[in-house]
Order: C-alpha cells, then sequence, then structure tokens
C-alpha cells in the first residue's frame, strides 16, 4: 500500500520499513552486514554505497517527509551540506549565501572553499532582493537557512525559489530549525533540501546524522559525489534515527505548543529585552512564517535587560540544561557569544545582530509551567546579587 501521501505521523510511524518476512516482527530488522552477495554489476550493496536495506528504507521515510522524489541519509549534517553543495560547485564557480548561517556551514564555506577555486558572497540582508544583488554570471548555487540561527529570521522561500528558476541556479536550503514537521520547501520551489539529523529527527541528543532531499535527477548527482566522499551513516545509527522519526511529529508539535508559550511568557517579563520568536506577532516576518511553516518549531532566542548577567542566569538554571547542541526533548540554552558563533568574532556578531546577552532557548516537552519556574527561580538569583552589589 502507498502510504506516501498519508498525514505526517502517518508517514513517520509506517513509510520506510524493512519488513520483517522471516519472523514477522513489529519493527524493522537491523542488517548490520558490510558485505553482501554479488548480484549483477549494477547492484552492488555496501554501506558506502548508501543502498542498505536500512539505508533505503529510512530514505524513503525522509523523502515522503519532505515531499521529495528521494533522499540520502549521511554521517552528520556537515557531510550533508558539504556533499550537496560540492555535486553542484567545481573550480570557477560561484554561491550565493545568506548571511545568517550555522557556523560550521559558514566555517565550510570561508576556510574550504578557496582551495577548490570556488567564489562565494554573503548577502546584506534576507530579501529576494539581497540574493539577487549579489548573483553573478557564474553563480550556481543560492543557499539558504529559515528560521536561521541564532536570531530566527525568515527567508521568503517563494522568493528566493523564483529567483533562482530565473537565473537557472540551484537553490538549497538548511531546514534544521525547522524540521518537515513545520516546513516542506518543496512545495514552495525550492530544489535542494537539507537537514542536520543530530537535531529534531533524532530529536534525543543521542544521534549524529544529515540528510539530503530532492529530485531523483539531483540525488543521483548528488549520490555520485556521496559514495567518493564516504560520509556515509552506521546501520546502527539508521536504524536508531528510523526509530526517532516515529515520533517526530509528536515531539515537534509540542516543543512548538511549548515554545509558542515560552515566548509570550518571555515577552510580557519585565527582565526581558527582546524576544525572537517566528510565532509572535512582534516578530518582524511573522506574516512570512505563516504562509510558509505549518508550526513556528521549538527554538527561540531573548536578550535579558540591561544589568542582567547572562552568564549567572545560565548557571542558575536548574531543570533547564546548558547544552552547546539544540532541538532534544531536553530544554537547554546556549549563549551564541561564548559558543556557536564565538568564532566570528565581535564585528561579523555586531553585524549579524547577535548581541553578548542573547540566550539561544531550545525548548524541550517538559511542562511549561515547570520550565516556567526554573526561568523565575534564575531570575530572582540574578537579581539577589545585583542588589547585594549597589550595597
Ligand atoms: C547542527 C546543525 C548543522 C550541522 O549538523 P551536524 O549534524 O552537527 O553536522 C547544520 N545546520 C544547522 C542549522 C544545525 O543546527
Amino acid at each position: 500500500m502507498n502510504q506516501t501521501n498519508k498525514g505526517l505521523n502517518t508517514i513517520c510511524t509506517h513509510v520506510g520499513e524493512v519488513v520483517d518476512e522471516q519472523f514477522k516482527g513489529a519493527i524493522s530488522p537491523l542488517y548490520m552486514s558490510t558485505s553482501y552477495a554479488f548480484e549483477d554489476v549494477d547492484m552492488k550493496r555496501y554501506p558506502r554505497y548508501f543502498n542498505t536495506p536500512n539505508q533505503e528504507a529510512l530514505c524513503l521515510k525522509i523523502a515522503a517527509l519532505e515531499h521529495a522524489e528521494a533522499a540520502l541519509i549521511f554521517g552528520s549534517g556537515m557531510a550533508a551540506i558539504s556533499t550537496a553543495m560540492m555535486a553542484f560547485l567545481r573550480a570557477g564557480d560561484h554561491i550565493v549565501l545568506q548571511r545568517t548561517l550555522y557556523g560550521g556551514t559558514y566555517n565550510l564555506v570561508t576556510e574550504e572553499f578557496e582551495k577548490f577555486g570556488i567564489s562565494y558572497s554573503f548577502t546584506d540582508g534576507l530579501r529576494p532582493e539581497d540574493f539577487e544583488a549579489k548573483i553573478q554570471e557564474n553563480t550556481k548555487v543560492i543557499y539558504i537557512e529559515t528560521p536561521s540561527n541564532p536570531l530566527l529570521t525568515i527567508t521568503d522561500l517563494k522568493g528566493v525559489a523564483a529567483l533562482a528558476q530565473k537565473h537557472g541556479i540551484v537553490s538549497m536550503i538548511d531546514n534544521t530549525f525547522a524540521s518537515p514537521v513545520n516546513q516542506n520547501p518543496i512545495d514552495f520551489g525550492i530544489d535542494i533540501v537539507i537537514h542536520s539529523a543530530t537535531k529534531y529527527m533524532g530529536g534525543h541528543s543521542d544521534i549524529c546524522a544529515g540528510a539530503v532531499a530532492s529530485t531523483k535527477e539531483n540525488m543521483e548527482r548528488i549520490f555520485q559525489l556521496a559514495k567518493n566522499f564516504g560520509g556515509s551513516l552506521s546501520d546502527y545509527t539508521v536504524w536508531l534515527l528510523e526509530r526517532s522519526i516515529k515520533t517526530m511529529g509528536i515531539r515537534v508539535r509540542a516543543q512548538n505548543a511549548n515554545a509558542l508559550q515560552m515566548a509570550e511568557y518571555l515577552y510580557k517579563h519585565e527582565d526581558i529585552q527582546n524576544v525572537y520568536y517566528p510565532g509572535l506577532a512582534s516578530h518582524p516576518d511573522h506574516e512570512l512564517a505563516k504562509e510558509q511553516m505549518k508550526g513556528f518549531g521549538g527554538m527561540l532566542s531573548f536578550e535579558l535587560k540591561e544589568g542582567f548577567d547572562a552568564s549567572k542566569f545560565q548557571k542558575s538554571l536548574q531543570l533547564i540544561k546548558s547544552s552547546m547542541s539544540l532541538a532534544g526533548v531536553e530544554s537547554t540554552v546556549l549563549s551564541p557569544t561564548q559558543t556557536s558563533h564565538s568564532l566570528l568574532g565581535a564585528e561579523e556578531r555586531e553585524r549579524q545582530g547577535i548581541k553578548d546577552g542573547l540566550i539561544r532557548f531550545s525548548v524541550g516537552i517538559e511542562e511549561v509551567e515547570d520550565l516556567i519556574d526554573d526561568i523565575e527561580q534564575a531570575l530572582e538569583k540574578v537579581r539577589s546579587t545585583m542588589v547585594a552589589t549597589t550595597h
């Protein structure tokens, strides 16, 4: 039965399973073999060829979730990003990237591309005109990320896709922050969708993986490079990721609901200066987010009022952990200045609007009341030291 046109949670649960013909077990059996009998020249099964039973099954699930014809899974989000980019770029080519990017992607481009003879431009803003302004004769790829890290800016999917089509350029998106639950860029004309599956797809902070989804033709091109780069994912992790995605719909929708409530609470709080969340009516791109997203996601950022020690605040949290990564079922916070964006330098951070007191909040599935209690007691601790030092 074809289940790829069913609803989200049905796809998460049922599409792309390895059927247990032998024992009729309820879940996909795990095939750890790295060696398979030779059948014919066109069908050589091998983990690095991305075609073991568990890999092939999970790719069907991810393709269905992103409304794509095909998908591939990788050993990390960066393996997925670098392979997808390099499949469409060669020496002499140029890529246009949005300025606010995941730190690892920024590093890949600025540290590695020159040695391959690939040039790049970052946009000054996020409107389609800002992308068009950077297009050159040799531009082959436009690369976006929406919502972005850490300020949750929104880029116009339809506008960028139309621009790319007009110029005959391939458009790529890092869809990690939205997850396939909240945003399906292919429906808006974007060519290639990339995920760090380490985040919402995995969702339990215990898997490092990546995924790319697109047309069969584009995925064949990416595959030809992928098998040479060798960034495949271990079958054990493939199997774990399949299990994780079964609950992705209910996890992410719970995180959407919690994040919206937390954003509203923080927005009204007198100790909080700014809240960045696309689900708030105060977000400059709230209307655009409503058009292209089904939910606003579990990520938000906020700044404490001047005089509040952000690092003391983070250390005072008891339930909400301080963590480098994001998107797990547990709530975590991080200071972009000290971690993900520390390599950018003060000037580039200033340019991107990332203040030192900014706190990125990955909202989990806990009860909202408990998250609020935790933030209240941490703010209380910070306030008490502020009073003490004035005496
Ligand atoms: C984490 C992340 C990546 C990189 O993924 P890895 O799995 O760590 O390689 C890329 N983009 C975004 C938005 C991320 O959050």
